[in-house]
């Protein structure tokens, strides 16, 4: 699934964040098959080179590429075990792609932590431990399916049954250390395996450290907490205020919130680094098409070829797809406008085999 979520104990700045994320959301018309849900934000990702295209070929309308965020409320110690809203917080956070994990970082009187000490490395371990134990659950459910498979006369099946057995006990074992699935290595035969189990500790995380005023701009003794437990864990950190955040987002102008966020001494919003850091954890890219109708930038997989690339557009462009006229948008800037990339040669015809890469301008020819 191509979408982030959001999880962390209650009352560390989760629903702050998230409205933050969603308060200026993104116009659905532009992309009809993404989710209506009160829990899922569509956010627009932040694109320095859009403006720039923009400014070398004018046009009519500006689209930017999305990411979902999806706010999972009812994590809480017991949760797989089914406490508070566990069972539901269990299959939500199944469907999600990758997980940004808030841990409260400041210190507010008026804010109750939920076991009345700030301890982002206790917070941190409480959520992957109940992460580890649903996916334990998980794991012993299939082994004793397995188990059967196992004394199968059919050979074929046996054999299928004896790897998952082999990776199932292996996972167990991992995971009643509360330890994630992600930490092992697997083989191709065991990834089969693993996709019917979806496992929520094989998902990547992002480690988002919300802070308070004081600890945005060189963080505090929380964040360099979370930052070690990150290093050790391969986990990125986005240092935030979410109520900074939630402030900034609802100012009208773009002036406005640049002057905020420079008076707040940012050159850049923390917001605008989450949905960055989470679209490209999700090995999300992106392509550019432009045109004087629109501008727009369009979200692939790394590593997907031009035909694939073509389908985002439309599935007429994969099935039809003849080649495509490409050039990198860094040619465009250095060069000034498409006629002088052309000239110097950088404009590329393209055929089926060609991986796109991030910030490529791609135009299509295709059969109807
Ligand atoms: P959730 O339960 O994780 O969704 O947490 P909320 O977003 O509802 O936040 C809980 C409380 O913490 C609210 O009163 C927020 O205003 C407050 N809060 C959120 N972020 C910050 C922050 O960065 N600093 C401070 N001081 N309070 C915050």
């Amino acid at each position: 699934a191509l979408n982030c979520g959001i999880v962390g104990l209650p009352n560390v700045g989760k629903s702050t964040i998230f409205s933050a994320l969603t308060s200026a959301p993104a116009e659905a018309a532009n992309y009809p098959f993404c989710t209506i849900d009160p829990n899922v934000g569509i956010v627009s990702v932040p694109d320095s080179r859009l403006q720039k295209i923009v400014d070398l070929i004018p046009t009519e309308k500006v689209i930017p590429a999305i990411v979902e965020f999806v706010d999972i409320a009812g994590l809480v110690k017991g949760a797989s075990k089914g406490e508070g809203l566990g069972n539901k917080f269990l299959a939500n956070i199944r469907e999600v792609g990758i997980i940004a994990h808030v841990v409260r970082c400041f210190d507010d009187p008026d804010v109750t932590h939920v076991s009345n000490t700030i301890d982002p490395a206790s917070d941190i371990e409480t959520i992957n431990i109940e992460l580890a134990l649903a996916d334990l659950e998980t794991v012993e459910k299939r082994l004793e399916k397995n188990s059967k498979a196992l004394r199968s006369p059919d050979k074929d099946v046996k054999k299928k049954a004896e790897t998952a057995d082999l990776l199932l006990k292996r996972l167990q074992e991992v995971l009643s250390q509360g330890k994630a699935a992600r930490t092992l290595d697997f083989g191709n035969d065991e990834k089969e395996i693993l996709k019917e189990l979806q496992l929520i500790t094989l998902k990547k995380q992002i480690y988002v450290a919300n802070v308070d005023e004081e600890g945005i701009k060189d963080g505090n003794d929380y964040t360099r907490e979370v930052e070690k437990i990150a290093g050790e864990d391969g986990v990125e950190v986005v240092r935030i205020c979410g109520k900074l955040e939630a402030d900034i987002a609802a100012l009208d102008s773009e002036e406005e919130k640049e002057m905020f966020l420079s008076d707040a001494g940012l050159a850049e919003s923390g917001l605008s680094k989450l949905i960055q850091k989470a679209y490209d954890t999700l090995d999300l890219r992106t392509f550019f098409t432009a045109g004087p109708k629109e501008v727009r930038a369009w979200t692939f997989h790394k590593g997907d070829t031009a035909p694939k690339a073509a389908g985002v557009i439309h599935t007429d462009f994969e099935k039809g797809f003849i080649k495509a006229e490409v050039y990198h948008c860094e040619d465009l800037f250095s060069y000034g406008s498409e006629q002088k990339v052309k000239e110097a040669g950088k404009l590329r015809i393209e055929g089926k085999e060609y991986p796109v890469k991030d910030g490529d301008v791609m135009f299509f020819k295709f059969n109807v």
